[in-house]
């Protein structure tokens, strides 16, 4: 301690450190001090004088109060011994020849030793005493000096130079600990933070940066709302300005933070907040005494849960979304509809729900595989996406049905306007990997409330609703009816019905004739099977097919269908009516089926029919379902002596080389391309690229669908062989088509048109 202007009122004797109000720690006897630190022994004392009996008398009084001390004699063995040691203590002599007690003192506040210099001098002058004391000297002691005074004064200065010590040492470790606290706080995972009482940053740890990417010092003093996204800025009021301690404080309160970070992830999450999990709790001055007064701020921490958030957000996405398409699917859907339905009677409005099934769709997964199967549903997701409004939801039912909900509608209008723009949209064809795509949809649409009030007979009703679509023949929307749910309700009682019908022996064959276009002779007739149910009538196909496919029925249909025709066609034979070939359909699953072969074969020797007098007809479609199996028995039908024909050809995918490894003899050109033989219009490229293919591979033509006289000649002049149509005659019952048969009807019809064509 060096202090000058006390040294002004210093009286000769005595003792400067007692007018600085020291309380010098005095030894008791045998008492020593202790060490102050670990590289210093308290006993380096250092004795100055250039007087030898002076040096050594001060050494003795010394040593006689129990301290060891060197000597130097002069001030240049002084300056010696105060650069190969260090002194805690000198007691310096002021006036020296040669090297000066002032030297001495100028030398170790140049080298800034921290050695206490006591000066014991003669030289009691007012301005001796200033000078040594503003070069740094500790203390004054006038000679000749009183023992105990010296003694005294040269305790006091060991005491504090101890004190000195302890607290440099203490600063050291507190500097130590203050270093390993900024560290473990930086290092923290957590962001550390602190508020004042009026929520503004007071202190942030480093991570903030690479949490939010902000710096420290741009947040202090910036009021905590400036980081809290919009949407949570209630439970970050909450939080941020917590009084509580300890266990009541709040943990675990989740809100965003604004980051100034770009965070990589699936857009689904918000990039530019960061979801954190924080802590707080409140500071108070005095920890027992939590008043207003005393409230300081806030401390807590907060943790980056982005993670875990994103990885929930994902789960609650898959939980409601359709992963393929990611729209909404059937949970979503019932929970939307349920919130519209309760909004609609609030409000007593209308809602409309959809219930659209895709037309070809299993059509392209069983050809082209699936994942053009998944890429077309991408694309017609996005097609019916386009086609919406705010607020519409779409979703995906599974397979190839989507839901449409409209919350807002008016009347029937508005929705007939939606469904045409859906069906329009789906009509262009697809372009996926080269391949041109054809879907259509059949929508059922039911109107909340006439069509139901709950969600269940909504969708359900719409579900019927598209059956209606379907049997009509597909592509196409229906309201849904009353009527529809009374008479022919679910597909589980068409399903119940058809069952019985099939025991009751409600199933009929009809026939349609396939005829020469060159003559008109009827070469063949086509096997359709009818219902005819008790209660709505005769029923074709359409109606109970899909159902019948869809359920496995098909296959017992197609059985009794073969076995009925080959006795009827045995029958006539019998009878003498020529030799006609009878068509049969097939389905997939009669194909498919395990001893298939057999049981057709069996079936025709039952009836004693050859096997040259039948022709099966298989669909694009069904052929390319399961290659493996259907093409061994398609061989050994054939060897046998069976007609193969492609039915409906060219509405399939079938490319020539699949073709050519069936054992086929007939392409039958679907009746979509035969109606697009008009007299105004001349673009029916597809049938003449058929008839070129056709004759190609050396197969026979016949055209389904044929309506009037045009088609007739314009078939004929390409050289398609035969047709079968309404222009000759629908299908009709067996004895119907025996008279034809008999009477051969069209040959004159044929060659009067044929004539005309050449006249
Ligand atoms: P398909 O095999 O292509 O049969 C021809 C369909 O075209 C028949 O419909 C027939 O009535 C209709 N048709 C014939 N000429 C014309 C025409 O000039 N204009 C129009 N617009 N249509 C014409 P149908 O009888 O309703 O049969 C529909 C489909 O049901 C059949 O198409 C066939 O795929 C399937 N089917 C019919 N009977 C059976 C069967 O016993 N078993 C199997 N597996 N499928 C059958
Ligand atoms: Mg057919
Ligand atoms: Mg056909």
């Amino acid at each position: 301690m060096r202090n000058h202007d006390a040294a002004q009122a210093l009286s000769p004797g005595e003792s400067f450190s007692r007018l600085l109000n020291h309380d010098p720690l005095r030894r008791g006897e045998g008492e020593e001090f202790p060490p102050a630190g670990p590289a210093r022994s308290l006993r380096s004392i250092l004795i100055v004088d250039d007087k030898a009996e002076l040096l050594n008398s001060l050494h003795q009084l010394v040593n006689l109060h129990g301290y060891q001390a060197d000597k130097a004699l002069g001030g240049a063995d002084a300056l010696e011994a105060l650069g190969n040691k260090h002194y805690d203590v000198v007691l310096l002599d002021l006036i020296m020849p040669g090297v000066s007690g002032h030297d001495i003192l100028d030398y170790a506040s140049q080298k800034s030793l921290d050695t206490k210099i006591i000066v014991v001098s003669g030289d009691s002058s007012f301005s001796g005493v200033k000078h040594a004391l503003r070069c740094g000297a500790f203390d004054f002691v006038k000679k000749p000096y009183e023992a105990g005074e010296l003694i005294a004064t040269m305790e006091t200065a060991l005491r504090q130079c101890k004190l000195e010590n302890e607290n440099q040492h203490m600063e050291e470790k507190l500097k130590e600990s203050e270093e390993l606290h900024r560290f473990i706080v930086n290092n923290s995972p957590d962001l550390v933070y602190m508020l004042d009482r009026n929520g503004c940053f007071i202190f942030l740890n480093e991570r903030v940066e690479s949490l939010l990417g902000y710096r420290k010092d741009e947040l202090v003093g910036r009021h905590y709302s400036e980081l809290v996204d919009d949407e949570h800025l209630e439970q970050a009021r909450n939080i941020f300005n917590e009084r509580r301690m300890g266990n009541r404080a709040a943990t675990n309160v989740e809100v965003r933070l604004r980051s100034r970070l770009n965070r990589r992830g699936p857009r689904l999450f918000h990039a530019q907040s960061v979801w954190m999990e924080l802590t707080a709790e409140g500071i108070y001055s005095d920890s027992n005494e939590r008043t207003r007064e005393k409230f300081v701020g806030t401390y807590g921490t907060a943790r980056d849960i982005s993670e875990r958030k994103e990885a929930q957000e994902v789960i609650n996405f898959q939980a409601y979304h359709d992963l393929l398409t990611h729209l909404p699917n059937r949970a979503l859907l019932k929970d939307r509809l349920s919130l519209a339905i309760a909004h609609a009677r609030r409000n007593k409005r209308k809602l409309a729900v959809m219930f659209l099934d895709l037309d070809r769709f299993k059509l392209v997964n069983d050809t082209l595989g699936h994942t053009m199967g998944d890429r077309l549903l991408k694309a017609v997701a996005n097609r019916l996406q386009s086609c919406l409004r705010r607020g519409d939801t779409l979703a995906r039912f599974g397979g190839d049905e989507f839901t449409l909900l409209l919350p807002e509608v008016r009347t029937k209008d508005d929705v007939v306007v939606i469904a045409s723009k859906i069906l329009d949209r789906l009509n262009a064809p697809f372009v996926i990997d080269g391949h041109e795509l054809f879907v259509g949809a059949s929508i059922g649409i039911s109107i909340y409330p006439e069509a139901g009030d709950t969600e269940e007979s909504l969708i359900q009703n719409a579900d019927i609703a598209m059956y209606q679509v379907k049997g009509r023949g597909k592509n196409g929307y229906q309201f849904f009816s009353e009527e529809m749910n009374h008479s022919f309700s679910t597909r589980l009682t068409l399903e119940r019905e058809l069952r019985n019908g099939l025991a009751q022996g409600e199933l009929r064959v009809f026939y349609q004739p396939q005829v020469s276009l060159s003559t008109g002779t009827i070469t063949g007739v086509e096997a359709l099977v009818r219902w005819q149910h008790p209660v709505r009538g005769l029923l074709e196909p359409a109606h109970f097919l899909p159902v019948a496919e869809e359920t496995g029925l098909i296959s017992q249909i197609d059985d009794f269908v073969q076995q009925q025709a080959f006795s009827d066609v045995a029958y006539w034979r019998g009878k003498g009516l020529g030799s006609v070939q009878v068509s049969v359909n097939l389905s997939a699953v009669q194909l498919e089926q395990e001893g298939f072969v057999d049981r057709f074969v069996s079936s025709m020797q039952n009836s004693n029919l050859e096997a040259g007098a039948v022709k099966l007809e298989i669909t694009e479609n069904t052929l390319m379902q399961d290659m493996e199996v259907i093409v061994p028995k398609l061989k050994e039908l054939r060897r046998l002596g069976v007609h193969i024909a492609i039915d409906d050809f060219g509405t399939g995918y079938s490319s020539l080389s699949y073709l050519q490894q069936f054992p086929i003899q007939t392409l039958k050109i679907d009746r979509s391309f035969v109606g697009d033989i008009r007299a105004d219009e001349t673009d029916v490229s597809i049938i003449n690229a058929i008839v070129a293919m056709a004759r190609g591979l050396k197969l026979d033509l016949i055209a389904e669908g044929v309506e009037n006289r045009t088609q007739l000649r314009y078939l004929n002049a390409q050289g398609c062989s035969e047709g079968q149509g309404f222009f000759f005659s629908k299908p009709v019952p067996a004895g119907e088509v025996a008279r034809m048969i008999r009477n051969q009807p069209f040959e004159a019809l044929v060659r009067e048109e044929l004539l005309l064509d050449t006249v």
